[in-house]
């Protein structure tokens, strides 16, 4: 991804971020994996259906960041909830506004060793006249070595989780405000459109984003089209028919260049 020249005004709200999940988190479980999760937790089998689609109403409706919140659960189901499960935020570590409206997050990935901090990513959002995409990364680093890439420059670290994925656009309406108690509806909202062109490959990272692009654009949650999410690959020709089946969503492919020769330094991937 290229770095954005966003320098106008910089908030930093970063906690240490040094501390593993303690829980596991329902963020970007699909509505089945969600049933299972809830099922394992010994919830009834007659009330699975019910209760998975009120805490994605909490999660996906109303932004909710904790089981207390929604009160259509009891209030016992609600703590036990909470004890066992995580449906926070990722740590922002920087917030950066332009002037023209673009904000950047850097934002850190739950760490996986006690007392090191953990990885960071970053999220995009771009206003234009009639339409705001969010540009949202799939992996810390990459594998492929994209000549004018600064994430290129980065060895992968390791995939995103769906959750985190659409952790990434959770985040980004709590800061623009479009939850419904930010007074927007869904006809004026800022984030229209969804591109995974942030950090990574998103097809390398296959199963994640399938299931997290699943969650963005299920219709009684983030609600975004699919004709409105695009796929941004640097040119992974054999996913690319899966991608089709089994996402669905509109696919771009970065070629960079008008010829192989240009394209072969520029994408080295192109060689393959
Ligand atoms: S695929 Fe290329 S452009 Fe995209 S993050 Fe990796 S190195 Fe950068």
């Amino acid at each position: 991804m290229t770095t954005l020249d966003i320098a106008h005004e910089s908030r930093e709200a970063a906690p240490a971020g040094a501390a593993p999940r303690a829980k596991p988190s329902l963020v970007g479980l699909t509505r089945p994996q969600l049933m299972d999760a809830l099922k394992d937790f010994g919830l009834p089998e007659k009330h699975l259906r019910m209760r998975a689609g009120q805490i994605w109403n909490g999660i996906y409706n109303r932004g909710l960041t904790r089981f207390d919140g929604m009160t259509t659960l009891s209030k016992e189901l609600r703590d036990k909830l909470g004890q066992n499960f995580d449906i926070s935020r990722l740590d922002i570590v920087t917030e950066q506004k332009s002037v023209d409206g673009t904000r950047k997050w850097l934002l850190r990935l739950p760490s996986a060793v006690p007392g090191v901090p953990g990885p960071e990513i970053e999220t995009v959002y771009i206003p234009e006249e009639g339409r705001g995409t969010l540009c949202v990364s799939s992996q810390v680093g990459c594998t492929l070595t994209c000549t004018f890439c600064h994430t290129g420059t980065q060895k992968l670290v390791r995939n995103l989780t769906a959750g985190e994925i659409v952790g990434q656009i959770l985040i980004a309406r709590d800061a623009l405000g479009e939850w419904p108690d930010g007074g927007r509806n869904s006809e004026d909202r800022l984030i229209t459109n969804i591109v995974m062109m942030g950090m990574g490959e998103p097809l390398y990272n296959f199963e994640n984003v399938r299931d997290a692009l699943e969650v963005v654009s299920d219709g009684e949650g983030l609600s975004l089209s699919k004709r409105r999410i695009t796929l941004s690959t640097s040119g992974v020709v054999p996913m690319i028919e899966k991608a089709g089946e089994e996402i669905g969503c509109m696919l771009a492919i970065s070629l960079h260049a008008v010829n192989d020769e240009t394209r072969n330094k520029l994408v080295p991937l192109n060689k393959k």
